[in-house]
């Protein structure tokens, strides 16, 4: 199938909301900074495995490491000519070691019962092969920030 333009903004509120039971039950504060409407060219449902995977491994995040005030920021915004999603937690972020290894293959921390590994090697496929964008990562402060870059 070929990639389409998609509207970004209702992709990620259409995916909030199908978390929306397990972030109450976890009583994560998520919110959503709309500073732009994007729209951008690829596959909608893709993208949106790529949040609900993002923002499933935030909650794990915080769960494991039982913070006291869990919370999820997703920022959509542009940046000169590039359209960017941001998902950033207060989790603690992730141990300089292991960062340059988690988008790969079977990589997880979660132990084989729990973390199978692939959700990153396939939200970064999804993202670089799949749109021509970027998939990072950096630690901030208070946690790990996941950044999607489309170009335009
Ligand atoms: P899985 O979730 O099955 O472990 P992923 O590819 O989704 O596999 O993630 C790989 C690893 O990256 C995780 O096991 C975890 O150690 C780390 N990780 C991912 N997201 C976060 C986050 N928001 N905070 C801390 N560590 C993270
Ligand atoms: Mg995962």
């Amino acid at each position: 199938k070929e990639p389409q333009p998609f509207d970004v903004n209702s992709a990620v509120d259409a995916t909030v909301k199908l978390l929306e039971a397990p972030l109450k039950a976890l009583r994560v504060d998520l919110r959503i900074e709309e500073v732009d409407k994007l729209v951008v060219t690829g596959h909608r449902n893709e993208f949106s495995h790529v949040i609900m995977n993002l923002v499933n491994n935030a909650t794990e995040a915080l769960r494991e490491r039982a913070v006291a005030t869990p919370r999820i920021s997703i920022r959509i915004f542009r940046d000169g000519e590039k359209s960017v999603i941001t998902v950033a937690d207060n989790a603690g972020g992730i141990p300089e070691e292991i960062l340059p290894r988690i988008f790969e293959p079977y990589f997880t921390t979660k132990g084989p019962e729990k973390g199978t590994g692939i959700g990153l090697y396939m939200s970064r496929n999804i993202i670089e092969k799949g749109a021509g964008g970027q998939l990072s990562v950096r630690n901030t402060e208070e946690g790990a920030e996941f950044r999607i870059e489309f170009p335009g």
